[in-house]
């Protein structure tokens, strides 16, 4: 007979522990798929084993792959997919997209991951969703990975901050190194300062998105408590000249000569919706602008699944960014798998008010090992 023991009470709470744990790392009810409701603002993830099964004849690390060919298939899941169906899978997290409906389950995913959340392997892919080379994990003009399993670690070290693109008309919603945005050859700007702090804006609009919508942009700047700043691209040439390396030499030779018109980045000061808003005297250009591109003036929330628990707390939200997720999803998977065996052996034991020794304990875990 072993020496140790521990009471039922004493291992339940060990239990409730690791169970509150989890909840911390990942708060939402990973139970429904979002792709019954439609397009919408959600944390997606990027599911890179999916999308290379799709695409066997992609390789994704040379620089030839293009978001505008029509033939690759890229994909990117919902939060609770990204938990149960794509667990094993290589997941790139995209953070937020707008207007985007989940691919599990979908032609878009390989027929052998099917969504277990709704059972279902061949759905109709949403027709309006867009991608770019984020979904292959690629992010900026520089098209640097952010992985850190496929990057270059010492790169990723020296990238710097990545700020999203609030517009994301023409970029898709991507985010761009700080020094990208100053134009500079480096991610990250040697001088302190050339960007405002990132307490001090509410939103940054790319210079791609805003040289397609200068006029509108420019006008809407204009009010009053609108912006914050205005940065150019100062050192487009050596900048132009890396981002082309696979052009043809001709091509490259003539950006080298040809002076760059100057191309800048908005940034939003904090409140600057309110301002929008009270703002009456607007051109119809602008208004067509406002209401074509609705989340510039109006709130925007970002879709949230059902929580797991009734209630959560901010620390919890805060933890869940401070885990890191392969860990967290692990520790729920397992958690699940082995929840519901252990209630059934626990309970024999609870009903008899008898003691649980650490034999039985490892006993009922050997016996999970084995898969019995
Ligand atoms: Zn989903
Ligand atoms: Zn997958
Ligand atoms: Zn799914
Ligand atoms: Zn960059
Ligand atoms: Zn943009």
């Amino acid at each position: 007979m072993s020496q140790e023991t521990v009471t039922v009470q004493e291992f339940l709470l060990k239990q409730q522990k690791l169970e509150s744990d989890a909840f911390e790392a990942l708060p939402y009810d990973p139970k429904e798929c979002s792709y019954s409701l439609g397009p919408l603002r959600q944390q997606l993830y990027a599911c890179l084993t999916c999308f290379e099964a799709k695409n066997p004849e992609c390789k994704r690390h040379l620089q030839e792959s293009n978001p505008n060919d029509e033939k690759l298939i890229y994909n990117a899941v919902c939060y609770t997919c990204s938990i149960k169906c794509h667990t094993t899978h290589h997941l790139i997290p995209l953070y937020t997209k707008r207007n985007f409906q989940c691919d599990c389950g979908t032609i878009r995913v390989p027929s052998d991951t099917p969504c277990q959340a709704r059972s279902s392997t061949n759905d109709i892919p949403s027709a309006t969703n867009r991608y770019n080379l984020n979904f292959e994990g690629k992010y900026c003009t520089c098209q640097r990975m952010y992985d850190e399993e496929d990057g270059d670690t010492q790169e990723l070290a020296d990238q710097g901050t990545m700020i999203q693109c609030m517009l994301g008309d023409v970029c898709g919603e991507d985010w761009f190194h700080e020094g990208c945005i100053l134009g500079l050859k480096d991610c990250v700007p040697k001088e302190e300062g050339q960007l405002p702090d990132s307490d001090d804006f509410d939103a940054f609009i790319c210079w791609k998105c805003h040289e397609k919508w200068h006029k509108e942009i420019d006008e809407m700047v204009d009010i009053e408590g609108v912006l914050l700043k205005e940065v150019d691209r100062c050192e487009m040439k050596p900048h132009e000249t890396y981002e082309d390396s696979t052009a043809p030499e001709q091509e490259s030779k003539k950006r080298k000569l040809d002076p760059t018109p100057s191309e800048s980045s908005i940034f939003l000061k904090n409140g600057y919706k309110h301002k929008l808003s009270q703002h009456e005297t607007k051109t119809q250009s602008l208004k067509s602008f406002l209401k074509k591109f609705k989340h510039i003036s109006q709130e925007d929330p970002v879709y949230e699944p059902p929580m797991d628990q009734p209630t959560t707390d901010k620390d919890s939200l805060d933890a869940m960014n401070t885990i890191p997720r392969d860990q967290a999803i692990e520790g729920i998977m397992a958690y699940n798998d082995i929840k519901d065996k252990l209630k059934g052996f626990l309970k024999a034991f609870a009903e008899g008010d008898k003691i649980v020794e650490k034999e039985d304990i490892s006993a009922f875990f050997d016996m999970l090992k084995k898969g019995q």
